[in-house]
């Protein structure tokens, strides 16, 4: 039965892969806070001691060959480490994951990873964004929109991102996101027109390219600039994060949403209503 209006349901019981990372330890801190949550424990490659883990907001956090520890007492698991990582857990020995639903947040997935969380969904309800934030999901709409409305031989669309010194991907999972928004509004797949980047004798700029440039520089959590360029006028559509907590928030409404759901790939414009 639902609960009634103003009243919190069972709790949601999450595990964090990463659960020692940046956006472990904020996703921690943030569902300290909620009555709808609860921690049941982390996943690292580099375990903490039990007081370690309970500065972090952890029960505990063990190594990946434990997690199975963890993930019994889980609705939801989240997952923010490498993605190397992520074929450990779901291969892990006696499927612990199995009835569990999965939130992947963590970017730069390669073909086999991608792969591998397209087969989990036959089987679990899985929740993959490159970007947790309303603001950012809303834009991946409005970008769409632009450029559905705004022609490629007469704009050029330039994806710009800054993001802290030591973020390990680039372009960002979010800059590819929003040109597969773009490619998409111009009906065409962005493998066929992406561009990383300028450098030397580079000639004409092509009519139709979708060219990604990454800043890397102190702390910044997270900026997105798509820039439709014509002759005349400019459109850009931005959004940046004040800081991570912005997509740990989002990542835990992702976690309430989908426990219990039934196997297979839901979005967070789906969380998020804008459908
Ligand atoms: P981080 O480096 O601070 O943390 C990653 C954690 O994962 C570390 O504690 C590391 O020990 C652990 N780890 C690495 N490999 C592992 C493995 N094989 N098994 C278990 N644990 C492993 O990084 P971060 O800033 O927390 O970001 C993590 C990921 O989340 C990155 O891919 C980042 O791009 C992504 N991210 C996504 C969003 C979003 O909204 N989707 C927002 C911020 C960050």
């Amino acid at each position: 039965m639902s609960p009634a209006p103003g009243e919190v349901g069972p709790r949601t019981a999450i595990a964090v892969n990463g659960a020692a990372g940046r956006m472990g330890r904020t996703i921690a801190a943030l569902a300290r806070e909620r009555s709808d949550l609860v921690v049941v424990g982390g996943i690292d490659r580099t375990p903490l001691s039990d007081a370690e883990a309970d500065a972090a907001g952890y029960p505990r956090i063990v190594a990946t060959a434990d997690a199975a520890s963890v993930l019994r007492s889980a609705d939801v698991v989240l997952y923010f480490s490498s993605p190397a990582g992520l074929a450990a857990l779901l291969d892990l020995p006696e499927a612990p994951l199995a009835g569990k639903a999965l939130v992947v947040g963590t970017t730069g997935l390669g073909k086999d990873e991608l792969g591998r969380v397209a087969a989990a969904e036959e089987h679990m309800a899985v929740l993959q964004a490159a970007n947790f934030s309303v603001g950012v999901n809303l834009l991946l709409k409005l970008a769409e929109e632009a450029a559905r409305a705004l022609p490629p031989e007469r704009y050029d669309v330039e994806i710009v991102e800054t993001h802290h010194r030591r973020k390990s991907d680039a372009p960002s999972g979010t800059a590819l996101a929003l040109g597969r928004a773009v490619a998409a509004g111009r009906g065409t797949t962005l493998e066929d027109v992406r561009r990383d980047g300028r450098s030397g004798q580079t000639g004409q700029r092509p009519a139709g390219e979708i060219a990604f440039h990454a800043l890397r520089g102190g702390g910044v959590a997270g900026e997105h600039s798509v820039l439709f360029i014509g002759e005349r006028e400019r459109i850009e559509l931005g959004h940046a994060a004040a800081d991570r907590s912005l997509f740990a928030e989002g990542a835990l409404e992702a976690a309430r949403w989908i426990a219990g759901k039934a196997p297979g790939r839901y979005s967070m414009v789906q969380v998020l209503g804008l459908e």
